[in-house]
């Protein structure tokens, strides 16, 4: 079975029945399974970082339920080990300045389970933002679905929208014990990477690998397989990886889109003391793992 990527193997029940009712009517709810995090702009609260797993301050019981009756923003996130999990995304401070953090910093430091239910509530609430009014009359809309639907305040209109997200196809490209990576000038120094792009319309994901692959390098590829996915809400990606073959290691880099591009030999990676000459992105990467898995294989 092919795994998914980071947050994988959590136990949280998104529950999305539950969604289009009222829940605080729900036969298992009870004040005390509220569980609510409070987000400022795109940050959030951390209860204690002097240990690892960060620990998410989820505010509990009468509380947490006030601020989510008297919000029009609380989204729900789910369940989780009988607990209701909720979000609400503020414009001002509820706690410390010095206690929030954004989810990229995060991402490393959370456990699976709080790692998915941020990642949700950041999705969501960087979608709603974008979409304070009817694409099809221009009135404003509103959170519908404890957030994950927004309604239109025309009478007449009422058109109902979902969440977006954005497909985009991550590849690492070898040629026999060479792969290709690439970098972008506003990479941090020394960072190569797999090369990456979003899917476009009336084309498959395997068509976005090789379209993407050809237009940034010039190289023509084979053998596309899918490997494993990552959510990637910065803003609303949701991060495909795949591996490819390339026929030749001929190069045509397009540096509209590339600083750069090289194949590399696996035992130039994996001799890389990853300085600023050369290094591999961050561990919680997607691209990261193709590589590493590729090399160890
Ligand atoms: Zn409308």
């Amino acid at each position: 079975m092919i795994k998914s990527f980071n947050a994988n193997e959590n136990n949280i029940d998104k529950a999305s029945k539950l969604r289009e009712t009222d829940i605080f009517k729900h036969k298992d709810f009870k004040v005390n399974k509220i569980r609510l995090v409070i987000a400022y702009k795109d940050k959030f609260p951390i209860k204690n970082s002097n240990k690892k797993p960060y620990q998410i301050f989820w505010l509990k019981g009468q509380k947490a339920e006030h601020y989510i009756l008297s919000s029009k923003s609380s989204i729900f996130l789910g369940l989780s080990n009988g607990n209701f999990y909720f979000s609400i995304c503020l414009n001002k401070l509820e706690y410390s300045e010095d206690m929030y953090y954004d989810l990229r910093t995060l991402n490393p430091l959370l456990d699976n389970n709080d790692l998915a239910l941020l990642t949700n509530s950041r999705g969501l609430s960087y979608w709603h933002n974008k979409n304070k009014f009817c694409g099809i009359c221009g009135h404003e809309t509103k959170m519908t679905d404890y957030g994950h639907a927004r309604i239109c305040g025309n009478e007449s209109c009422k058109n109902k929208s979902f969440p977006r997200l954005d497909p985009a196809v991550i590849m690492l490209i070898t040629y026999q014990d060479y792969c290709l990576l690439g970098r972008q000038k506003v990479w941090p120094i020394g960072m190569h990477s797999t090369l990456a792009g979003f899917v476009e319309h009336g084309e498959t994901i395997e068509q976005a690998v090789a379209r993407e692959t050809f237009e940034e390098t010039g190289v023509k590829i084979r053998n596309i397989q899918y490997k494993y996915s990552q959510p990637w809400p910065f803003p609303s990606s949701l991060m495909l990886g795949f591996h490819a073959e390339a026929y030749d290691k001929k190069l045509h880099v397009d540096y509209s889109e590339l600083e750069k591009a090289e194949w590399f030999s696996k035992e130039y990676i994996k001799d890389s003391p990853e300085n600023e000459i050369f290094k591999l992105p961050g561990k919680i990467s997607i691209a990261r793992r193709l590589i590493t898995d590729w090399i160890n294989n």
